[in-house]
């Protein structure tokens, strides 16, 4: 984004900022943390003294934060550019699926959805890879119209929250959905979680790469961002998925992991990936016994852990095999 533009963004619609309550535990006791915004608006992020949760608040409703990135949230990158920038994504979103497929045990998805699928990097894996039907919301026009060009005009030029109300009165189910760097920019990402279970096949998977506030803020210099509405932990992950009734089977934190230079390609080396699905019982596999991860073990409670104990061996043989790393 440029940082005149969200300036000004900013001094016009300072007036429509409201406060929200926590959007996983519903307090409103919060504590505020001194972090300068990075284009110059004075956002507030607090932190729920109830559950830890990191937010901005006051903030934009949803109508006005959709108008900031019609303004200018890819307004430095032009048109033509687009098919680069698909470029430049596609490592990570080749690594996000790989993930995925580890727990599906199949090089193979039916239909997958990416909600806010910007350039199409992961549904243009998802296709040519994965022979998946692909579907995808993305609020900027430009982009919708980019998208529907590659994936058969599956793309809703649509914000997440309007295309998951149309895709669940369309009754549309998906095999994987996709939620990449996007669920911090969310204005009620909780809501959207326990949206996205109606979405989801009884076997189906969800797939999340999100900004780690822990590695993020150990990160020189750095700012919150206006468009961050939320930011998040491992910890506060995980009870936002517990809450959109997820069981989360797999997850990975590149702060906890520090190992920036061990990453192969151009990852992301501050966010966390996991993988979290409705029934373990309904994945299929046949699975060996390596060592557990350490993450799980954590963030699982015993009973979880028992059932799940046996894919999460597979899927690091799995890691292991097709990323030559862990
Ligand atoms: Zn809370």
């Amino acid at each position: 984004m440029n940082s005149d533009k969200v300036r000004t963004f900013w001094r016009e619609h300072e007036k429509d900022l409201v406060k929200f309550p926590c959007d996983l535990c519903g307090s409103s006791d919060s504590r505020k943390l001194n972090i300068p915004e990075k284009y110059g608006a004075e956002s507030q992020l607090v932190q729920c003294t109830t559950c830890g949760l990191l937010y901005l608040n006051p903030r934009w409703n949803i109508e006005t934060y959709d108008a900031l990135y019609h303004y200018t949230y890819r307004s430095d990158v032009q048109e033509k550019e687009f098919a680069q920038e698909l470029e430049k994504q596609l490592p990570v979103a080749a690594r996000l699926l790989r993930i995925a497929s580890g727990f599906r045990g199949s090089n193979k998805w039916e239909r997958v959805l990416d909600i806010g699928c910007g350039y199409g990097a992961l549904l243009w894996i998802a296709k040519h890879f994965y022979s998946a039907e692909v579907f995808g919301f993305e609020p900027d026009l430009n982009l919708a119209n980019f998208c529907n060009g590659l994936f058969e005009g599956n793309i809703l030029p649509k914000s997440v929250e309007e295309g998951i109300d149309d895709f669940i009165s369309k009754r549309c189910k998906f095999d994987l959905i996709v939620c990449q760097q996007t669920l911090n920019h969310l204005q009620h990402p909780v809501k959207i979680l326990k949206s996205l279970k109606k979405l989801l096949n009884s076997n189906g998977l969800i797939a999340l790469e999100v900004l780690d506030f822990e590695a993020y803020t150990r990160m020189k210099g750095q700012r919150i961002q206006v468009d961050h509405t939320h930011y998040f932990t491992l910890r506060t992950l995980m009870a936002a998925l517990r809450a959109g009734g997820f069981i989360t089977l797999f997850a990975e934190s590149d702060n906890r992991s520090g190992a920036k230079e061990k990453l192969p390609f151009l990852l992301p080396n501050r966010h966390i990936r996991c993988v979290s699905c409705l029934r373990p019982e309904a994945l299929e596999g046949d699975y060996d016994e390596i060592e557990c991860v350490e993450l799980l073990l954590k963030e699982t409670t015993p009973s979880i852990l028992n059932k799940l104990l046996p894919r999460i061996k597979r899927f690091k043989n799995y890691l292991s095999g097709s990323l030559g790393r862990r």
